[in-house]
């Protein structure tokens, strides 16, 4: 953060600026602090189908009130919690508040849960994953897990058997941020995973004129049709970039233009309006 801020200045912390370290040290035990005393919560936003235009499922997304400085975003405090270790406990801690919550929610709509890297290298990680879905009584197919690229970097035969072990229970699994990272096809061809999620900076101006964004999609979305899985485009925003990712056969689509991640009760009044009369499309009763 800035040096030279006046005491009692409100710093907004974005994903911009790199926390310095005695900002960190005190944003960890802060951190610690929040998963024991309520300080976090999670939100939801959701994801539709490019065909129906019906919400299929939501992301799961964590959230930080600190206490002072307002809302923290978890692309600053996320890594924190995966350096010191901290990302276990919470990580269990939205696993298991996502599941209960999907399971007030009608029986074909999904949640998404992302899994650190850190998380998914526990080999007590899928006892974790069984436990959160029986806690809930929630069907494993209900519920997805988003894994990034960078899980490969630390590739070894564990990566192999908890893929193998994570689609025995029947989880549902999502390559997250494609083509941010190594990009390596080598993976697609031996992780199960079941959709593909393009990243936000290829989808953020794609319709632009001059744009190779929609090349990038489009080959994307012709790999993961050979390869039988669903392909989700984050991050539309836009009335054109939302025409242009349903033309170019994308089978999900989570953004702003559909909607914000919102509180769980937000969400259970949403799903509660579904399928009546009234509003027969979920994102459009609002
Ligand atoms: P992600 O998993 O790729 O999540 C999608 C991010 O894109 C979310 O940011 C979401 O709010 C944002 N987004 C969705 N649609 C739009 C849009 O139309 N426009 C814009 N500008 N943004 C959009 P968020 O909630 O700030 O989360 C950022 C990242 O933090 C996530 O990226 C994920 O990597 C991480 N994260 C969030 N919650 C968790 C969690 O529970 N566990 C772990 N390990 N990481 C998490
Ligand atoms: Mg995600
Ligand atoms: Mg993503
Ligand atoms: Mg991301």
């Amino acid at each position: 953060a800035a040096k030279g801020d006046g005491r009692g200045v409100h710093r907004f912390y974005s994903s911009e600026m790199h926390a310095d370290a005695e900002d960190r040290r005190q944003l960890e035990e802060d951190l610690r602090r929040a998963l024991v005393e309520d300080g976090l919560h999670v939100v939801y936003q959701p994801v539709v189908s490019s065909i129906t235009e019906r919400i299929t499922g939501y992301e799961a997304l964590l959230r930080w009130t600190h206490p002072v400085r307002g809302a923290i975003s978890p692309t600053l405090f996320v890594p924190i919690a995966e350096d010191t270790g901290l990302i276990g406990q919470i990580g269990d801690w939205v696993l298991r508040t996502a599941c209960r919550d999907a399971a007030q929610w009608p029986d074909g709509v999904r949640v998404a849960v992302n899994v650190s890297p850190t998380q998914f290298a526990n080999p007590a990680f899928p006892a974790t994953v069984v436990s959160a879905l029986a806690g809930a009584q929630l069907a494993p197919g209900r519920l997805e897990l988003e894994i990034t690229e960078s899980v490969f970097l630390t590739d070894d035969d564990g990566t192999d058997s908890m893929f193998a072990r994570l689609k025995t229970i029947g989880v549902r699994l999502a390559l997250d941020d494609f083509g941010t990272g190594y990009s390596s096809l080598g993976y697609l061809k031996k992780a199960p995973f079941d959709k593909i999620k393009i990243d936000q900076s290829f989808v953020r101006g794609a319709a632009m004129k001059g744009s190779r964004n929609s090349a990038i999609i489009k080959a994307i979305v012709s790999l993961a049709e050979a390869l039988g899985m669903d392909t989700t485009a984050e991050g539309a925003e836009t009335q054109d970039e939302l025409d242009l990712i349903r033309q170019l056969g994308c089978s999900h689509i989570q953004g702003y233009i559909y909607g914000r991640p919102m509180i769980a009760a937000d969400v259970l009044a949403a799903q509660k309006l579904v399928g009546t009369a009234a509003s027969p499309a979920g994102f459009k009763s609002s």
